[in-house]
């Protein structure tokens, strides 16, 4: 049984009551572990009949998200091909509120690793803009990875404070995500350091920050669009109370609904939600002006003949080309992003050194489904190459997509009968 910190008892046996034995009695349960499938690669029906049976599905939690029993689910190369994302339940809980929400323009304000950036992506079904922003930069990175992994293709991920961020987009997005650092009391279960971090000096300084994120990210929720704000924690001053006090300051906006989910009430960790809406009708939008595209005819040319070769047709969109020969494929109507760290810009599409043009990763992972040509590995083989392996295949000489079954990993030049591997060394799987 977990040694909870004593004040943290006590808070809950206020709050709780007569329930607080039940409450308890959940911390002598295993965490309950879940994963979403990702819609945007395979339909929930396709992915039930691949699933092996070690991955233990159990019974639905929410939208697209079964509970499991497995182990090691992140290292199956179904995981790396982004068929799945390994969620707590209870965080997916807040897709429930996300879903009805208008979403042709959203940022998550507070998005790594992305359990909820890539849930959002998944509602949004390829359409609209997706700012997932991370003010820190290595977490920015997994986050980025992770936007990549699961095929997202309209999405720009940033590393930035929320005052920039309020200050970048002001009143631009019909959603907004606050999913806050928080004093983590639903985690202690998965993560070692929430015990001893957890104290009352350390709720009081998370709900200080909520504030000041909660503030900023008001400012840019447009007239008539949403906010929503979720923790993984049970305190009053970072939940309800928080949403109380903002509801006070900002009198535009109103609580639509409110949900906290405890571990003895639904099977999950725990988590607190709320659906706000700022007044006004009709929605408005501020403008911004959009992204500069800046094109390079040549090296668009050589994308397009690598695309014509290896996927049998074009991916359609703005192709941004910097000086150095990294080209983009970005969204319709990104909005001009100068002045914010960007981290990734929509599809990373590859490198164009004046001569020859080499694919981007992420291209593979947005588009690789659709290839033409293409090597169909079993998940055993599929591991050699998630490891760096070269491998023997008979195919045509030049650049291929390697999938585990029609799922793309990566991609492979052959030569000779012989596949290089171009999995990106960072990834690689180490077992
Ligand atoms: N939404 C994420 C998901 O579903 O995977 C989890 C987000 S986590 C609960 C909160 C995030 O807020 C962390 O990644 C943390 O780095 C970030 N954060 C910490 N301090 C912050 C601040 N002052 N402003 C904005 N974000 C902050």
């Amino acid at each position: 049984m977990i040694d909870l910190p004593e004040k943290f008892i006590k808070r809950m046996q206020e709050r709780l009551g007569k329930d607080y034995p039940a409450f308890l009695a959940s911390y002598r349960e295993d965490p309950a572990k879940g994963l979403r499938i990702n819609t945007l690669k395979l339909s929930k029906e396709e992915f039930f009949a691949i699933a092996p049976a070690e991955f233990k599905l159990q019974g639905p939690v929410t939208g697209d998200g079964v509970y499991t029993e497995g182990e090691k689910l992140g290292a199956d190369p179904y995981h790396f091909a982004g068929l799945y994302y390994l969620q707590e339940p209870s965080a997916m809980k807040v897709g429930d509120l996300t879903l009805a929400c208008r979403k042709e323009r959203v940022l998550d304000l507070c998005a790594a690793p992305g359990g909820k950036t890539t849930l959002i992506a998944q509602q949004m079904g390829g359409k609209g803009i997706l700012i997932a922003n991370e003010i820190d930069y290595k977490r920015a990175k997994i986050l980025s990875e992770n936007v990549e992994r699961m095929g997202i293709r309209n999405c720009a991920v940033l590393s930035a404070s929320p005052e920039t961020v309020a200050e970048k987009f002001p009143a631009y997005f019909d959603l907004v995500l606050v999913d806050a650092p928080c004093s983590g009391e639903g985690m202690f279960k998965k993560e070692e350091n929430a015990i001893p971090e957890w104290s009352e000096e350390n709720v009081a300084m998370c709900a200080a920050r909520q504030r000041m994120i909660l503030d900023r990210a008001a400012e840019t929720v447009c007239a008539g669009g949403n906010l929503v704000y979720s923790t993984c924690t049970f305190s009053e001053e970072e939940d309800e109370g928080q949403v109380e006090a903002f509801l006070a300051r900002h009198p535009d906006f109103t609580l639509k609904r409110q949900q906290k989910l405890y571990p003895h009430t639904f099977r999950g960790e725990g988590h607190f939600m709320a659906l706000l809406e700022r007044a006004s009708d009709p929605l408005s939008y501020s403008r911004l002006k959009q992204f500069p595209v800046r094109r390079d005819r040549e090296a668009e040319r050589a994308f397009e003949a690598f695309c014509r070769d290896v996927f049998g047709k074009v991916p359609v969109g703005a192709v941004h080309t910097l000086a150095d020969g990294r080209m983009y494929l970005v969204p319709a109507d990104m909005p001009d992003l100068t002045g914010v760290s960007l981290v990734r810009l929509g599809v990373g599409l590859g490198e164009w050194d004046g001569k020859l043009f080499k694919p981007a990763h992420a291209l593979a992972m947005a588009f690789g489904q659709e290839a033409k040509k293409k090597i169909s590995l079993s998940r055993e083989e599929a591991k050699g190459y998630l490891r760096g392996e070269t491998f023997e295949w008979d195919t045509e000489n030049g650049w291929v997509v390697v999938c585990v079954g029609k799922f793309p990993l990566g991609f492979g030049k052959a030569v000779g009968g012989t596949v290089k591997n171009h999995y990106p060394k960072a990834l690689r799987l180490r077992s």
